[in-house]
């Protein structure tokens, strides 16, 4: 007799700890089966070598040791596309239902309905729970119940039901005994899947009542490096966003806690608007005519555009898989407005490379930054990379670390002279959106 069992489904929430999803399973009657898939049509496209899927290995591990110890159970670890897998533990256990909890990617939904009607047709249920965000979907709506285009209003109204419902913890970690005790569960190491361990290290996060006090004063300061670092941890769910919310909302600044909102502003922004994956938010940004220079796109990428600041962040990117935020918006308003490269390439130019890449808070900046999305920087207003320097780095120290040629005869001449390039970029946007 195959044994009855109910399924937990980890994915961008890996942790033991307050998971509501988990805690809605182990609460059921059934023994739970917690499973992971290495998903090949995700894997495929990474190099042998990404930090994060080192990252997810380690902390599934991480996941593992614990397990084992404590009640002798563990993590079943799948390499394969999800169809496949689920088609497997469907013959191999009798499934009664399919814990997980909710992704809103594009990709992740249309991956989340094929594997709910494979489940179906066998009768089993696909439940699935709220856990990387406050507050999701329709929560935070305008009256009419479409969706806020603006940051303000949608974190003014998101803090007004935060202070209303407060925060409920689900506590997954006090019911671990009640996962399926089996000998026959496997693991897979990195080279299973066909990788290795990476050079580069997903640094651990920071958050702790100075980190949030002085955090309005330092974060625009990127040789301070006073930011949390929590991105990651964040996107892949190893720290419990209701747990840094909490912390957050402790303290009298919110400043950090307001960006904090503007991740789940992205996140329901990519979710009622799935079509900005692709498309600008604002159409007529479609209509930019991109230079899109080859050469002047891989100058960009290796830090090599001959302005210190914007070469400062891509070096940094390339070699440590961060980017402080203000030179964020400086290396992306470059892309876009100085080279008139198309901010799709710079976004995917991100999403390969960074260690914190969350789509939706990627594509939301990005298209802020190149003026075409919700709430975003009118296209006139061009960061001039030399005064950025004086406003946010002015004692070089940012640029000396990351770019120790900057003044040696070797360092390249500027690709575009700033006054030309801003002229060249309102004439073209203008062409288009107005
Ligand atoms: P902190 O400054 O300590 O902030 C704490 C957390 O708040 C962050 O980890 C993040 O979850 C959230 N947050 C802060 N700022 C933003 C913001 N502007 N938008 C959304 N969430 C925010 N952030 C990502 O998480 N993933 C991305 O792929 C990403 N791509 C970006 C691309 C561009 C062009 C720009 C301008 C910004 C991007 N950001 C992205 C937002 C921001 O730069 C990073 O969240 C932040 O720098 C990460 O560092 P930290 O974790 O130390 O953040």
């Amino acid at each position: 007799m195959k044994e009855a069992v109910n399924i937990f489904w980890f994915r961008r929430d890996l942790r033991l700890e307050d998971n509501n999803g988990f805690y809605e399973a182990l609460k059921s009657d059934k023994p739970v089966l917690p499973i992971f898939i290495f998903d090949e049509d995700i894997l495929s496209k990474l190099p042998k070598d990404d930090a994060r899927v080192s990252f997810i290995h380690k902390n599934l591990q991480k996941m593992q040791e614990k397990l084992k110890k404590e009640n002798n159970t563990s993590i079943a670890i799948f390499h394969g596309t999800p169809k496949d897998i689920f088609k497997q533990l469907t013959k191999d256990f009798t499934i009664v239902n399919v814990f997980t909890n909710r992704d809103y990617e594009p990709y992740a939904l249309s991956r989340d309905t094929e594997i709910e009607s494979l489940l179906k047709t066998q009768n089993i249920e696909f439940k699935t729970f709220k856990d990387q965000v406050i507050f999701e979907q329709n929560e935070i709506v305008k009256k009419d119940g479409t969706a806020y285009k603006v940051y303000t209003p949608f974190s003014r109204v998101w803090l007004d039901g935060f202070k209303r419902q407060g925060i409920v913890f689900f506590p997954s970690e006090t019911l671990l005994d009640n996962t399926l005790k089996s000998s026959s569960i496997q693991n897979l190491s990195l080279k299973d899947i066909g990788f290795k361990e990476a050079n580069v290290k997903i640094a651990p996060y920071i958050v702790n009542p100075t980190l949030i006090a002085d955090y309005e004063a330092t974060r625009n300061f990127p040789a301070k490096d006073t930011t949390s670092k929590l991105g990651p941890h964040l996107r892949f769910g190893t720290v419990s966003v209701r747990k840094m919310v909490n912390e957050a909302s402790k303290q009298k600044n919110i400043t950090f806690l307001k960006e904090l909102i503007w991740r789940e502003f992205f996140t329901q922004i990519l979710w009622h608007f799935p079509h900005t994956a692709k498309d600008s938010f604002k159409p007529k940004y479609d209509r930019i005519e991109w230079r899109n220079n080859e050469v002047e796109f891989i100058a960009w990428c290796d830090g090599k555009t001959g302005y210190p600041l914007v070469d400062a962040g891509m070096r940094q990117l390339n070699e440590t898989g961060f980017m402080h935020n203000r030179v964020r918006m400086l290396v992306g308003s470059f892309l876009c407005k100085h080279l008139l490269i198309d901010w799709r390439l710079g976004e995917a130019y991100f999403a390969l490379k960074l260690h914190d890449y969350d789509m939706s808070s990627n594509i939301g900046n990005w298209q802020w930054v190149a003026g075409s999305g919700v709430d975003a920087a009118p296209y006139f207003r061009i960061f001039n990379p030399t005064t950025q320097i004086d406003k946010f780095d002015k004692q070089h120290n940012y640029i000396k670390k990351w770019v120790p040629d900057y003044q040696e005869l070797t360092y390249p001449t500027p690709i575009v002279e700033h006054k030309a390039a801003r002229e060249r970029c309102l004439a073209v946007y203008k062409l288009a959106v107005s």
